[in-house]
């Protein structure tokens, strides 16, 4: 097992073992971030290079990231698409079945502000923070699989400086 991301832990050998100190909170934001599970649903054409990043190409598991096929699996929405007015109450819905502490990844321009819908998409959210509250922005349109690789890897940065009583239950 490799440990090497808990940065702070003080390593001890007794005899033949090998004793690791650390806090609680930096053992279980190590175990969260590298255990994410986003919900598997996509809006529009963002959500082809998503499902490209799953595939064995780019092997987002690598990273210990599992999509999961209900909410209530799930701690991490990733908005990959257009959001139209329409679909703004199922995401809202769908954000709050899932448990906290949870996550949410606005991926491609669309999501981040509207896109090419800004100025003329009476139909388009501009930007889904306007409707859930957002951790990490993917920019382009649509943002390639190592954008979208960038993106979680910042997610696991901001987990792993969490403090759990900080966390919602
Ligand atoms: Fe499609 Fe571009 Fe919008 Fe992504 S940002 S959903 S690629 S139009």
């Amino acid at each position: 097992m490799n440990f090497d991301s808990l940065e702070k832990d003080v390593h001890i050998k007794t005899g033949e073992s090998e004793v690791i100190l650390t806090s609680l909170d930096e053992l279980a934001n190590w175990a969260r971030a590298n255990s994410i599970w986003p919900m598997g649903f996509g809006l529009a054409c963002c959500a082809i290079e998503m499902m490209a990043t799953y595939a064995s190409g780019y092997d987002l598991e690598r990273f210990g990231v599992f999509p999961r096929n209900s909410p209530r699996h799930s701690d991490l929405m990733i908005i990959s698409g257009t959001v139209t007015f329409k679909m703004a109450d199922r995401i809202s819905r769908l954000y709050e079945q899932m448990p906290d502490p949870k996550y949410v990844i606005s991926m491609g321009s669309c999501s981040n502000c509207g896109g090419p819908y800004w100025e003329h998409g009476y139909h388009v959210v501009k930007g889904v923070d306007r409707v859930i509250p957002v951790d990490v922005y993917v920019p382009g349109c649509p943002p390639r699989p190592e954008a979208l690789i960038g993106g979680i890897l910042k997610l696991q940065e901001k987990i792993k400086t969490q403090k759990l009583a900080d966390l919602k239950n």
